[in-house]
């Protein structure tokens, strides 16, 4: 199967996100256009970002915050004015955040609020905003069926919002983290359902526990060998597994 040639990610400065930049960069046949978005690209968090896009003309960084509607909004024209009638056909909605802490004893309303709107708002806002170049992208496509390389939204999402799987990890309750990433599993449904009809694949995938800020040293996957196994998943990617939570070698999770 063919590659995205217009791929949008948030959250690129670092993780999961940046990794995702530098091996899509370094893949055999490149994207025309990688959108790495992030809250701050001038500032010194996004420095790996900006060595990245001084070597490859098809890096363009965008700022975007995705708890601000406006900036979402305001991000889609930059993009678009930038595609100049290209749609984009990969869009990847990986910014998150996580309370490690958050018990039933300790989390609060502004602790939920806030999960939600990072892991679940934006992600929903994301699709909206971008659905006309998803849609452009897929019409312009001339495979049949749904792919990554036509039109997609993949929601980086996590076992820990499967309730069905919720007693097995339960030793580590993050109730905002879990509830957040629930409704964003529920909101890939949604997605699923409703594009469907414009062509445009929408899937979670959980990326098993990855070395970064929020998995931390301890987890069992390098960011290099945990996204390497991300992206081999999105090739085989099918209309058959839109609308379901799967994991970094693409085996599905129970919601
Ligand atoms: P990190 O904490 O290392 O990075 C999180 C990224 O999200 C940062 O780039 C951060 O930007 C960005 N971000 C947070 N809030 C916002 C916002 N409001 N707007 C834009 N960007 C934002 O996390 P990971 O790389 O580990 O995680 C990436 C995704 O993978 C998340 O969705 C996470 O839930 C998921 N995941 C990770 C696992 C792991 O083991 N690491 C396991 C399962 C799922 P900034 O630098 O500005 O804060």
């Amino acid at each position: 199967m063919a590659a995205a040639r217009t791929v949008l990610l948030t959250g690129s400065n670092r993780g999961i996100g940046l990794e995702l930049v530098k091996q899509l960069l370094g893949s055999p046949r490149p994207p025309a256009w990688i959108f790495a978005t992030c809250r701050d690209p001038e500032g010194p968090r996004a420095q790996e970002l900006r060595d990245l896009a001084s070597k490859h003309p098809n890096l363009v960084l965008v700022k975007l915050d995705v708890e601000n509607p406006s900036a979402i909004t305001d991000a889609a024209k930059v993009v678009e004015g930038k595609l100049n009638g290209m749609g984009l056909n990969l869009l990847i909605n990986n910014a998150g955040i996580y309370t490690p802490t958050a018990s039933l004893e300790t989390v609060d309303a502004e602790d939920m609020v806030r999960a939600y709107k990072t892991n679940a708002v934006g992600p929903m806002l994301m699709g909206q905003a971008f659905l006309p170049l998803l849609k452009k992208a897929a019409q312009d496509s001339k495979e049949k069926g749904l792919s990554c390389s036509k039109a997609a939204i993949i929601n980086i999402s996590t076992v820990l919002g499967s309730i069905k799987k919720t007693p097995d990890s339960f030793f580590h309750p993050v109730v905002s983290y879990r509830c957040s990433k629930a409704a964003l599993n529920m909101l890939t449904v949604c997605q699923a359902l409703t594009y469907k009809e414009a062509g445009i694949l929408c899937v979670a995938l959980h990326p098993g526990w990855v070395k970064t800020d929020m998995g931390t040293q301890e987890a069992d996957l390098t960011v290099d060998t945990g996204v390497r196994s991300l992206l081999s998943v999105l090739p085989i990617l099918s209309e058959k597994h839109s609308g379901t939570l799967l994991n970094w070698e693409g085996k599905a999770i129970p919601w």
